[in-house]
């Protein structure tokens, strides 16, 4: 098995019990974690100091939800980026489609927020993927390929650790994911259209795949050739399920 990367978004869920009970669950499911996988964990905000706690020792990662697309400043109710490397976090999840939807995120604040995580020395997780409604229009490349040029143009590509995710918005929370075909398809299209930019570059590009992901079709959607790993959200929550998820990988 190829190295693949196992992110758990927990979104808006848990406190401290529950996050204490969840982690120790998926710890004593997965035991030592397998040299192929990279495991990372995205608790709410007030969580990740707790996190660091949990995860010392483990190799288990931690990453944030979000971050402003500033280092400091007087930016009331934001967290740098800088804050969140301090508190142990390696990623975090930028563009979220919940924050697009809910924040009105655009394409433009996403490539501020992927150059102010870097330079603060985390790795984005930048989350690219089109609606049902762009898709059903045959319009799944262009949106995609709208989202990530507008993020990348703020990126120096040569130097830069970088993740993206396709997350179609339909497949998100909604039970149904998207067909191993059409992951590997639209993989294909985000890393030929990142090769245009920068071809060794995109060959080493890590992208996750994310909606909907369960025990029951990981294995199909995470062995997909150009699929390097999940971004889960629901099934991150059961850990019998993320467990299930890891054994996929291993
Ligand atoms: P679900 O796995 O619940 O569909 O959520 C995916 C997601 O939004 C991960 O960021």
């Amino acid at each position: 098995m190829k190295k693949h990367w196992l992110v758990g978004n927990w979104k808006m869920h848990g406190n401290l019990k529950a996050n204490a009970e969840l982690f120790n669950a998926i710890r004593s499911g997965t035991g030592e974690l397998a040299p192929e996988v990279d495991m990372v964990l995205c608790p709410a905000f007030p969580y990740l100091a707790q996190m660091q706690g949990l995860v010392e020792g483990t190799g288990i990662q931690i990453g944030a939800q979000n971050a402003s697309d500033h280092l400091r400043g007087a930016y009331t109710g934001e967290t740098s980026p800088l804050m969140l490397k301090e508190l142990g976090c390696g990623f975090v999840i930028i563009g979220h489609s919940e924050r697009r939807s809910y924040q009105g995120e655009n394409d433009g604040l996403m490539g501020r927020k992927a150059l102010a995580a870097i330079d603060a020395g985390l790795i984005p997780i930048l989350c690219v993927g089109e609606t049902a409604e762009e898709r059903d229009a045959g319009r799944t490349h262009e949106v995609l390929g709208r989202q990530l040029d507008a993020a990348f143009g703020y990126i120096r590509t040569a130097h830069d650790n970088i993740i993206v995710a396709y997350e179609p918005r339909w497949a998100i929370g909604t039970g149904i994911a998207a067909t191993p075909e059409i992951v590997q398809a639209e993989h294909a299209f985000l890393r030929a259209r990142i090769g245009q930019r920068d071809a060794e570059f995109a060959k080493r590009l890590t992208i996750l795949y994310g909606g909907s992901v369960k025990a029951s079709n990981a294995a199909s959607l995470l062995s997909m050739p150009d699929v390097d790993g999940g971004l889960i959200g629901s099934a991150a929550l059961n850990a019998s399920e993320f467990v299930a998820i890891y054994k996929a990988l291993v």
